[in-house]
């Protein structure tokens, strides 16, 4: 996979060689872009392009694509392997507050971040031949967002009780960024393919990434716990 690992590095290269007025603008602006990549075949590098006032979710959103991921069950993943192959070699991710519209994000049918509209438009860098996509997301939306009530997941009192809630509450909002993310993607992907379908799968993976997790949290409580947990359907 050198070739992916190269269009890493190249838009690495491309966000750190931007001129120094481009820089000073954009940081006047409170425009940030964080790179991150998905451990998949492809490492598809991801820009989430934010503003710094939103830079620890930015970081939330890095550590579910680099890490998280890597936490759902293998079959989950497994599913969005074709998709993520069809995927645009760069995604940018906007990374917004709150959609009037509601929405928790959408595909853009062009990139509209000025850092990279204008460098397409002038023809001046083309990452290695590579396609980019856009997308946004909503993270207050996000946020406020459960498709899976907790109650309909058996979810264990002893748990919410536990020292544990705050990483439990972290991980569960970084699950929704992440599989917000994967929809969009998928929608980028694959343009026709109907919404029920893309959101289904990514419920799916939102669900049991969750279940997953909560699985191995009480693996390692089970010093303090008994055993006779409910596990998760
Ligand atoms: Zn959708």
């Amino acid at each position: 996979m050198e070739g992916t690992r190269q269009l890493f590095a190249t838009v690495e290269r491309f966000l750190r060689s931007l001129p120094t007025r481009r820089r000073y603008l954009d940081w006047l602006r409170g425009r940030r872009y964080l790179l991150a990549k998905l451990p998949t075949k492809q490492e598809t590098p991801l820009v989430v392009a934010h503003s710094v006032r939103d830079s620890a979710v930015a970081a939330e959103i890095r550590l579910a694509l680099e890490h998280d991921w890597l936490e759902a069950p293998p079959d989950c993943r497994k599913v969005y392997e074709d998709i993520l192959a069809a995927t645009p070699g760069v995604v940018v991710v906007q990374l917004r507050r709150d959609n009037i519209c509601g929405c928790l994000g959408h595909r853009h049918m062009g990139v509209s971040e000025r850092l990279f509209s204008e460098h397409f438009n002038n023809g001046g860098f083309d990452f290695r031949g590579q396609q980019v996509g856009e997308v946004d997301i909503a993270h207050q939306r996000i946020a406020a967002w459960e498709p899976w009530p907790l109650a309909n997941m058996a979810f264990d009192s002893r748990f919410v009780a536990g020292s544990r809630l705050d990483d439990f509450r972290r991980r569960q909002f970084r699950l929704r960024l992440l599989s917000v993310v994967l929809h969009e993607t998928n929608h980028l992907a694959r343009p026709s393919e109907p919404e029920s379908e893309v959101h289904a799968r990514s419920t799916n993976f939102y669900r049991e990434a969750l279940a997953s997790y909560f699985d191995s949290s009480f693996d390692t409580l089970s010093f303090t716990l008994d055993r006779s947990h409910s596990r998760l359907g």
